[in-house]
Parts: structure tokens; C-alpha cells; sequence
């Protein structure tokens, strides 16, 4: 493609624009201002992109949370792009002790950065309590089958005072709306009531903030910021496990709050039994109030969003029908991948002045399209399957319960739950119109079976690596 220069070196700055462009649409404002934003490109180390963070932690983080996809955004802005590197930035910025230091002691002090603990004494509420995006109001939700149960559990808690359940607990996958949600309800509840307070923060934010508290021996001041939130929302919180201290704390800010009758809103990709790094007394407390899932969406539903979102550029562009129609078609991941194929499609033509047509999405979109065609699909589980176990497809829908066969059945549910975004409803709608339960059931029981029974365990692998190939 034109767009790519022959040296890699070449334009690097304006490369790393437009990846941190590119970073801050993909992630939420307090993720990427808290774990992004210091990121600085200091430059070349062979093919690897080098960029230096302020300190160790932050390295850690942004290494465990995000390399990946800092490094395919740096592929995509520019493919000879091997890797990135992330290096702590040097000492400079180090707290010098009290007294100055000799220049040998300051050598010592090189290499990873304390955040400095002057951090703690700034207004703390004014960074946890900062919203939230403008664009995600419940007037911008475009509400489907898929997340009804979510939009209408979200508009009960911003409408009323005293909390419907505690905690709402939203679950989906990525890029699904939870985040919009929450900031919805902060958005409502400030217009409609703004005495009431609400705190809105990122698990790794009140990770950070906690840790930070803690370092500084600040964690009273920590504890009273959140404990005056009439609503607190923590949004992704599957971050959180792992860490006992910081698990700890949640676990009484959030106890705390509830016992005072303050509503909790919680988000996270997986429901509360499945919080695997949370000790088995917060998951279950977690699961007390509403556990409302967002499913993956439906065609109908991404075609609603795409004409609501195009709608908003109907003075500068006009996509036709056929255009969004196809990106709702191939586009199934999540909202935010579809958004991000609309909103490419309506940059080049506002800014190269293309018409927008069916050729120039799929020109424009090409490597998305690429990327969304090796994606697996129930089909191609079937038959793969059923070639393995040597049986008919028709069998992956018959109602036939023969062993031969049902256990074959069994293992092609368990893949497409594992292998596709799927929702188990789908699956089941799939295999013959089976209810959701059963596919449930055949989760399970595979899920046993591989336990103890090593052939099967390996027919498993050997499936999967087939298909993904
Ligand atoms: P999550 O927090 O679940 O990963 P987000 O809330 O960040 O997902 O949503 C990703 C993007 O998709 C956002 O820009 C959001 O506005 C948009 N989005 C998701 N669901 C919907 C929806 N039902 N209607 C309109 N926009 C949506
Ligand atoms: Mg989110």
C-alpha cells in the first residue's frame, strides 16, 4: 500500500499519532489518561518501536494489559514494525531524598521510579469523580434483544433513589456497551439529580489510586473519598483479582456503601462465579443484586447502531444503505470494532473526498475483512467434528441420542462456545434449535470428561488447532 514507507523510522512521530489516536477511541478515557496517556516514544531499537514509561509499575501494567495491542496498532499504522519495547524511563524524575545526594547515591537510585506521593495530595474526588464521555447517554444506546435486560436495569438505577438492587452487575465481552451504561446512568442521575454523587472509576484506577494510598499511608483519605459516593461504579472489574490487598479494600468500600443503602454498579467481561482471581466471598456477594449479561449483538441491533452513529455525520456524508448493511453483515465482533470500521470508512471520505461505495469500504476496510474471515464459525466446527468422529454433519443437527453421535454433538457445542463469540442460544438455535440449556449441559459434561479422559482431552487440542489454524 502506498501509506507505508519503505524505512520504518520514516515519519515515526506522525506514526505514533496515530497511534495513541488510535489507542484513545479503543480504550476509555480514564484508562487510557490513567495507563496511556505517560506513555513516550523515545524510538528505535532495531525493528521495536521503544517507548519509556514514568515507572515500574506502570510498566508492568501497561506491559500485562496492553502490549498486545499497542503492538498490532503499530503494525497496522506501520506493518515493518517487529514490536514495542517498554523501558522505564531513568531516574531523572526520581524523589530525591531530603538533603540532596551525592552523585554515586543517585546512582544507585537509577531504574524504576516511585510515583512521586505529591500525587496523593491533589484532589483525589476530582480525578475519581470525573466523568465520562459526553457521547454515551441512554439517548445514544441503540437497544436490541441482546441488551435490553442491561439498558433497562441501568435506567432503573439512574431513575430512582434508593437502589433497585445491589449491586448491579453488568456482564459481556469487550467493546459491548458496559462502560456506556455507566457513564449513562452518571449522566442522568447529574442532570436529574445532582445532589446525589457519584463516583465513577476503573478497576485500575482504584487499583492505582489504592496502591498509591498505601504507599503514601494516605488509605483514610482513600477510604472517606469513597465513602461519601451516593453511587459508585467500578467499572471492569475482573482487574482486580490477583491482588489480595487491593481485593480486600474493594470488598469493604464495598460493604461499606452497601450497608448505607448506596447503589453499586459494577461491569465486568465475565458474570461473578466466573471471577476466577476473587476470593469466593466477594464473587458471591458480587452476585447478589442484578446480574444483567449483555449478549453479542444481533445483525438487526448493529444495523441500528451503524444508522444511528452514521446519522450523526448525515451533514458532512451520506452512507448508503448497502454500505452499512455489509459492515453489519461482516463486522460481528463487538460495537467498538464496527464503530471503528464505519468511523475509517467516513475519515476517508470526508478526508480524500471518496465517495463512499461498497468497493471503497471493502478497499478501506481490507485488513479488518482479512482479520474477520479467519474467525470461526459454528460451521466450520461442525464439520470438522463431525469429520474427526466420522459422522454426518446432519448428525451435529439431528435429534438423534445415540452415543455415536450425541457425544460428537457434545464436543462441537463445547468448541463453539470456546472458539466464537457466540451466545449459548445461538449455539443451540445452531445445532438442530436446541434450548440453551442443553448446550449448557454439554459444556459441562465435556468439560468433566476432559478431566479424566486424556484421548478425548487431545481430540479436543488437536480440533482446535485445526481450526484456528
Ligand atoms: P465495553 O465497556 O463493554 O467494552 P463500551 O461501552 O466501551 O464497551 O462500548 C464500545 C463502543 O461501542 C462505545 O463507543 C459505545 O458507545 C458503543 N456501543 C456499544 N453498545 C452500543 C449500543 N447498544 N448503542 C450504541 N453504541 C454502543
Ligand atoms: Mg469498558
Amino acid at each position: 500500500m502506498h501509506l507505508h514507507p519503505k524505512s520504518i523510522s520514516f515519519d515515526l512521530n506522525e506514526h505514533w499519532l496515530q497511534v495513541q489516536g488510535l489507542l484513545r477511541t479503543e480504550f476509555d478515557d480514564t484508562a487510557y489518561r490513567t495507563w496511556l496517556a505517560p506513555l513516550d516514544l523515545v524510538g528505535l531499537d532495531g525493528d521495536r518501536v521503544l517507548l519509556a514509561v514514568p515507572t515500574r509499575f506502570l510498566r508492568d501494567w501497561v506491559a500485562a494489559h496492553y502490549a498486545d495491542r499497542i503492538r498490532a496498532l503499530w503494525r497496522c499504522v506501520n506493518p515493518r514494525v517487529g514490536g514495542v519495547a517498554l523501558t522505564v524511563k531513568p531516574a531523572a524524575m526520581a524523589v530525591r531524598p531530603a538533603g540532596g545526594v551525592s552523585a554515586a547515591s543517585a546512582q544507585v537510585r537509577l531504574g524504576p521510579v516511585p510515583t512521586p506521593c505529591v500525587a496523593a495530595a491533589e484532589p483525589l474526588e476530582g480525578e475519581i469523580g470525573a466523568p465520562v464521555d459526553p457521547r454515551f447517554t441512554f439517548e445514544n444506546f441503540v437497544v436490541g434483544k441482546s441488551n435490553n435486560l442491561a439498558y433497562a436495569a441501568a435506567k432503573r438505577v439512574a431513575e430512582l433513589d434508593a437502589p433497585p438492587f445491589n449491586p448491579l452487575f453488568l456482564y459481556g465481552g469487550v467493546g459491548l456497551g458496559k462502560t456506556h451504561l455507566m457513564h449513562a446512568i452518571a449522566w442522568q442521575i447529574r442532570r436529574e439529580n445532582p445532589g446525589r454523587k457519584v463516583v465513577y472509576l476503573s478497576a485500575e484506577k482504584f487499583m492505582y489510586q489504592f496502591v498509591k494510598a498505601v504507599r503514601c499511608k494516605d488509605t483514610m483519605r482513600f477510604k472517606d473519598m469513597f465513602r461519601s459516593a451516593d453511587v459508585l461504579m467500578v467499572d471492569d472489574v475482573h482487574f482486580i483479582g490477583g491482588k489480595e490487598s487491593t481485593q480486600e479494600e474493594f470488598f469493604h468500600t464495598f460493604n461499606a456503601l452497601a450497608d448505607r443503602g448506596r447503589q453499586i454498579v459494577i461491569s465486568s467481561d465475565r458474570s461473578p462465579s466466573a471471577l476466577s482471581g476473587l476470593e469466593e466471598r466477594i464473587r458471591s456477594r458480587l452476585g447478589w443484586g442484578l446480574v444483567a449479561d449483555i449478549q453479542p449483538t444481533t445483525y438487526e441491533l448493529r444495523l441500528g447502531i451503524l444508522h444511528c452513529k452514521a446519522l450523526a455525520f448525515a451533514q458532512e456524508v451520506k452512507v448508503p444503505d448497502n454500505v452499512l448493511a455489509f459492515l453489519a453483515h461482516r463486522i460481528t465482533s463487538n460495537v467498538r470494532e464496527l464503530e471503528g470500521a464505519l468511523n475509517r470508512v467516513i475519515a476517508q471520505a470526508i478526508l480524500v473526498g471518496r465517495a463512499i461505495t461498497l468497493d471503497m469500504a471493502q478497499d478501506v476496510l481490507q485488513d479488518l475483512l482479512r482479520a474477520h474471515e479467519r474467525r470461526v464459525t459454528i460451521e466450520d466446527i461442525q464439520k470438522q467434528v463431525a469429520e474427526h468422529y466420522q459422522i454426518r454433519i446432519a448428525d451435529m443437527h439431528s435429534a438423534r441420542r445415540a452415543r455415536a453421535v450425541a457425544r460428537p454433538r457434545q464436543v462441537a457445542m463445547y468448541l463453539a462456545k470456546q472458539l466464537t463469540p457466540r451466545s449459548l442460544p445461538e449455539i443451540g438455535r445452531k445445532f438442530g434449535g436446541r434450548d440453551h440449556t442443553t448446550v449448557m449441559h454439554a459444556i459441562r459434561k465435556i468439560d468433566e470428561l476432559r478431566a479424566t479422559d486424556p484421548v478425548l482431552s487431545e481430540a479436543i487440542e488437536s480440533l482446535r488447532r485445526l481450526l484456528q489454524g
